[in-house]
């Protein structure tokens, strides 16, 4: 029998990503012609300008918490291996959700609580990129050489990068679900915010592409009330979500 999941609330979490050094996620290979570099950015079709999809954000924050947690890797697809499990209860797949595995006795789909929005490059860093001088809109290129051990050649390849000093504008929202979880999973989404700074986002971070520093700006509590009208939003902690929510949510149920 499948039950009904929750609905108690929404968190919406707002901030900025500022790129500390050069970052390159890449795009479609029939994207590798454009201005003859070797490897593309993305970006949004209708702008042209790079972005950050939501899916490369998410999927790094998932794989963070896997490592954190030292969970087993116990699935892959895609050339990629990753943890995925039935267990409404683990951390990771509660919050990033997990596909059906049709091969566990117990075959249940486990729904994101996440939604993590395409962080667009803001309208200020924008109008800065505009007036770099180079063959791509918004981005630079770096030569990155692959040396060859006998010979000593140089094998030069052309990476586009967006330029360190951009800011996207980034937004997750989490679904409150479980009030006992909540304040443990909104922990680990913090945790895993400070981790990235420390760690990489996108291609070539061992090569020093991707460093990025979070500011989270602004954290609103949405309790199934509010979209019915009869409750207003509430301001929560940015500098920590969870145990704010927790108070919020305690406050709730003591009236
Ligand atoms: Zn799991």
């Amino acid at each position: 029998m499948t039950q009904i999941r929750p609905l108690i609330g929404k968190a919406i979490i707002e901030g900025t990503i500022l790129c500390r050094s050069g970052l390159h996620i890449g795009g479609s290979e029939s994207a590798l012609a454009i201005g003859g570099v070797d490897s593309a950015v993305i970006r949004d079709p209708l702008t042209n300008r790079p972005y950050i999809p939501g899916s490369s954000l998410k999927g790094k924050l998932r794989s963070l918490l896997e490592r954190a947690l030292s969970l087993p890797l116990n699935r892959s697809g895609g050339g990629v291996s990753r943890h995925e499990c039935n267990d409404g209860a683990c951390p990771v797949c509660r919050l990033f959700g997990a596909a059906v595995d049709p091969r566990a006795e117990k075959r249940r789909n486990i729904p994101s609580r996440l939604i993590v929005g395409d962080a667009f490059l803001n309208e200020a860093s924008a109008a800065e990129l505009e007036e770099i001088d180079g063959n791509l809109p918004y981005t630079e290129e770096k030569t990155e050489n692959g040396l060859d051990r006998l010979t000593c050649a140089a094998n030069p390849r052309q990476i586009e990068r967006v330029p360190a000093g951009a800011r996207f504008d980034f937004r997750i929202l989490y679904t409150v679900e479980n009030d006992e979880e909540a304040a443990e999973d909104l922990d680990h989404l913090e945790a895993l915010l400070r981790l990235l700074e420390d760690d990489a986002l996108g291609g070539g971070g061992s090569r020093g592409n991707g460093r990025v520093a979070i500011s989270i700006e602004k954290v609103l509590y949405r309790s199934l009330a509010t979209y019915l009208g009869s409750e207003t939003e509430r301001e929560l902690d940015a500098a920590s979500i969870g145990e704010s929510l927790a108070e919020t949510l305690a406050a709730k149920k003591e009236n």
